[in-house]
Formats: C-alpha cells, sequence, structure tokens
C-alpha cells in the first residue's frame, strides 16, 4: 500500500547531548501535533534535518536508529550547509524576500549552490524510503525545489506543498537572481498551499509571469498535467489550548502571578525575534500611549515574550539591540517603585506559563509587519474560556483575514493602534464576549487536525482530477 511521507527541513523533534549521549525530545508544536496522526501511522514516515550537525559516524548511527522507532529519519547537515542553505539562501534571501523586507536580502551565488545541493540531498534521502506511488508532502520555503527534483525521479508519486510563510508579489519575486529555479522546483508538486488567498494569488501571478505557464482559477496547466493552487489557513489545536487555561496547573500560575502586578490591566505579546514581528514600533505605540494618556500609567503593563532565534545574523543581533534601548528607555522614563510598564522576558516559557499569560491578560496585542499565519492570536483567542479579553491584530498577518472579530491595525500607524490599545482598554464586556465567542467558534471548527484532513482530502480530489483528464 501506498505511504505517506512528510517533509520539512526540521524534524519535529530536539535533540540534546547529554554524556556522550543524544536525547530526543518530540515536539509539541501545533503542526507536529497535527501531523502526528499521520506521519505515526503504518509505514508513513517524517524525513528532515534533526536540528544538530553530527559528523561522527557512529552517533550517525545512533541517531538513526533511535528516530526509527519514532517514525523519523534524518538528512544530516554539515556545518557549511547549515550556514549556506539555512542561515544564508532560506534566511537571508528567501526569509526577508517573501516578508518584504528587501533591504536584507542577500544575493549570494554560493548560498544558492548550497540550496540546490541540500534540497538534492533531501530528495536522496528521500528516494532511500520512496515508493513511486507514495505520497510526499514537502514542507516550507527551504525546500522549495523539492518537488521538481521528486518528480523527475518518481513521476507517478503524489507530490504535494504548503508554505506556511507568505507569498510575496511579483515585484518581490522577479528581485532573486534564480526565481524561475525556484518557481518551477515548487511546480513539481500536484498541488501547492498558501494559508491566505493573496499568497495563492502572488504565486499564480509569479508563475505566470516568470515560468510561462498558464493557469487559470486555481490550477496550472503543467506539460502534462495539472497543478491546483489553494489557501488552507492553519488552524491550532484548539481543545489543548482551551483545556490548559481551565487548568488547575495554570490557574494556579495565574493567581501567583496577578498577585504580582496587582490589579493592572496587562497587554501580552509574545513574538520571535525577528524583524517581520515589529517589536520595536509596538513599544513605540505603547509609549505614545502613556505620553497621551497620563491616566493610564501605573495602572497598564505590558508582558513582552520574545523567544530567542537565528541570534548569530547580523540584522537579528541588531533588533535585539534596539528593543533592549527601547525597553529600557521606556522603563526609566516612566517606572515608579511600584509599577513597570513593559515587563520583558528574553527568553521562551514552558506551556503551563503561556497559558498562564495568555489567561491573565486584557488584551493580546499581536502587530507582526507581517506574518504568514500567527499562531499567537489564536492561542489567546482560544485560552480565554471565560470570553473575555480583546485581540488586537495587525492586517498584515494572514490570520486577520479569518479573525474578522479581532480589533484589526496596520501595525504602521502608530496612532492607529494607541487608539486601537485604548478603545481595547475600555471595551464593554459584552462587545469583548460578542467578538471572542464567534472568533472561538470558527477556531473550534478550523482546527489543526481539520486543516490536516482538508489538505489530505484535496490532494486526493486533484489526483482523481488528473485522472480524468488524462
Ligand atoms: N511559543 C513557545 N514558547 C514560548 C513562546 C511562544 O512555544 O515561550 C510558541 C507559541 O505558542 C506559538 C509559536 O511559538 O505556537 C509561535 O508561532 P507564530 O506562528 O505566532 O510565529 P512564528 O514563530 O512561527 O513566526
Amino acid at each position: 500500500m501506498a505511504k505517506t511521507i512528510i517533509v520539512s527541513n526540521r524534524l519535529p523533534i530536539s535533540l540534546r547531548h547529554r554524556n556522550g549521549r543524544f536525547e530526543f525530545k518530540p515536539s509539541a508544536g501545533g503542526l507536529a501535533t497535527g501531523l502526528g496522526s499521520i506521519y505515526k501511522s503504518g509505514e508513513n514516515i517524517w524525513i528532515g534535518w534533526p536540528g544538530n550537525t553530527v559528523d561522527d559516524p557512529e552517533q550517525r548511527a545512533e541517531i538513526i536508529l533511535e528516530l526509527h522507532d519514532l517514525k523519523m529519519a534524518p538528512v544530516f547537515l554539515s556545518k557549511e550547509d547549515v550556514e549556506q542553505f539555512y542561515e544564508g539562501f532560506s534566511n537571508e534571501t528567501l526569509w526577508p524576500a517573501f516578508h518584504y523586507f528587501t533591504q536584507y536580502m542577500t544575493y549570494n551565488a554560493e548560498h544558492w549552490e548550497a540550496y540546490v545541493r541540500v534540497n538534492q540531498k533531501f530528495c536522496e534521502a528521500i528516494l532511500k524510503k520512496a515508493d513511486p506511488d507514495d505520497t510526499i508532502w514537502v514542507h516550507d520555503y527551504q525546500l522549495l525545489l523539492l518537488p521538481q527534483m521528486l518528480r523527475e525521479v518518481l513521476p507517478n508519486a503524489t507530490i504535494a506543498f504548503f508554505q506556511h510563510i507568505p507569498f510575496p508579489s511579483y515585484e518581490i519575486i522577479r528581485m532573486i537572481p534564480w526565481r524561475k529555479q525556484l518557481l518551477e522546483g515548487v511546480c513539481g508538486a500536484d498541488l501547492i498551499g498558501f494559508h491566505t488567498y493573496d499568497d495563492m494569488r502572488h504565486f499564480m501571478s509569479a508563475v505566470g509571469r516568470i515560468t510561462g505557464l498558464s493557469s487559470e482559477s486555481g490550477y496550472i496547466q503543467a506539460d502534462n498535467r495539472i497543478i491546483n493552487v489553494d489557501s488552507f489557513p492553519m488552524g491550532i489545536d484548539y481543545d489543548k489550548f482551551a483545556k490548559q487555561a481551565k487548568s488547575k496547573k495554570t490557574q494556579s500560575i495565574v493567581r501567583e502571578f496577578t498577585k504580582q502586578v496587582a490589579d493592572q490591566k496587562l497587554i501580552i505579546t509574545i513574538d520571535r525575534l525577528d524583524y517581520s514581528k515589529g517589536i520595536p514600533q509596538r513599544i513605540h505605540a505603547f509609549n505614545q500611549l502613556l505620553k497621551e494618556h497620563k491616566e493610564l500609567r501605573g495602572k497598564v503593563s505590558m508582558i513582552m515574550i520574545v523567544v530567542p532565534s537565528r541570534d548569530k545574523v547580523q540584522s537579528y543581533k541588531e533588533l535585539k539591540e534596539e528593543i533592549d534601548l527601547l525597553v529600557g528607555r521606556i522603563n526609566s522614563e516612566y517606572s515608579t517603585l511600584n509599577w513597570v510598564p513593559v515587563h520583558y522576558f528574553y527568553r521562551s516559557f514552558p506551556f503551563e506559563e503561556l497559558s498562564a499569560f495568555y489567561n491573565m491578560s486584557d488584551i493580546a496585542l499581536v502587530t507582526p509587519l507581517r506574518d504568514g499565519m500567527n499562531l499567537v492570536c489564536k492561542e489567546y483567542v482560544a485560552s480565554r474560556t471565560d470570553q473575555t479579553g480583546v485581540l488586537i491584530l495587525s492586517e498584515m498577518a494572514g490570520a486577520s483575514k479569518e479573525l474578522q472579530d479581532a480589533v484589526l491595525v496596520n501595525p504602521n500607524d502608530q496612532q492607529g493602534v494607541v487608539d486601537a490599545i485604548y478603545n481595547a482598554l475600555t471595551m464593554k464586556p459584552a462587545e469583548q464576549k460578542a467578538r471572542i465567542s464567534s472568533m472561538q467558534e470558527s477556531l473550534k471548527k478550523y482546527d489543526i487536525f481539520q486543516w490536516v484532513k482538508v489538505f489530505l482530502d484535496r490532494i486526493e480530489h486533484v489526483k482523481e482530477k488528473q485522472a480524468e483528464l488524462t
């Protein structure tokens, strides 16, 4: 029987080196959970990079064996691969381009060569496991060339691709010297998915203009087959967040934390360190709020969690310094002995504590300058089991297309954000409830499990359609 192979740059585990051995901790992230029922069943498997560089053949053999029991297979990357393919082409060319930060893009031929080489490495690792009729579901922008590489060797396989980050306008894509190869690479798939309709539209337009392939209402006509392109907005494990919010553990953390902040209104912000998240702009807006509304000083605090990320890349180092400076400035200007405007944490938190932060905060301020989806805003809504709270959400996040009952803002419009925070602080409970409950309904319905199901059902549908046409 044909099996399903999931492929992503990172395997859903974290690997730790302890007492001369490797320890594996399965990831609890939403995607890993959603795909759990797929890769763990039957002969199915998840293939990807375990996240560390391992050169010793014995250690590699040990890792292969242990991952085998977890239904995973590793693709080993060298230090050079990581620097040039991952940190280089993926994170310094594609990531800034796809998030409209063209000023951070680098155009480095060596990085490109590494990108081709590593996609080829993934292809070889898959070919060791794949049969001709298998379904192979490739994830994200690090592996754009992989669908076509696979297609050449496995012409009858079912190949699907999902991109978790935005797909920008043709005007941006055309700046990348290797744009044609990248688009032709993705077009090896039978089904190509994005989070939003706009991403999909941009992709279709870029494919038409750059590769010359023709397309019509969600279908691209390749040489000998049709390719379906559509939007599949990814959901969260809704029940997990709702259940955790009500748990004794989270409630006791909430009591302990709230004791320390007295009866202040709390605004939660949670992001990975990234220039796409608009963190400095958000601090500026909060500063402006305290300047304009003196009566709020001492009464409202922002809890700002920044999760360390890509800290070897220069632009991220600079961003971290900018945030440190801005938080220092606002706190030194307004703090009193019993109040701090911004509680700033540069680290990650365990799930129970994250849940407590969502639970105790009156407002979630989610204002990325650009975000493929953004899960934090969905997690906040799912955690509001008493249906109070206000979500302020950037129009530039993919999630804003679904969460129309959030207070939507343009993150570049500082005054608009200031006014939104002020209105949220004074919003009546009845309006909070109406907005939160309507968003909860849709998040509950389109959770991560539904997302996986809809995507996999569509793959089957595309194959049927292709068969009808041949
Ligand atoms: N998150 C986490 N630990 C933390 C803070 C955040 O695991 O201390 C998680 C959070 O729950 C969310 C994810 O990190 O699921 C961030 O996803 P999002 O789509 O918002 O942003 P991304 O980092 O993927 O750009």
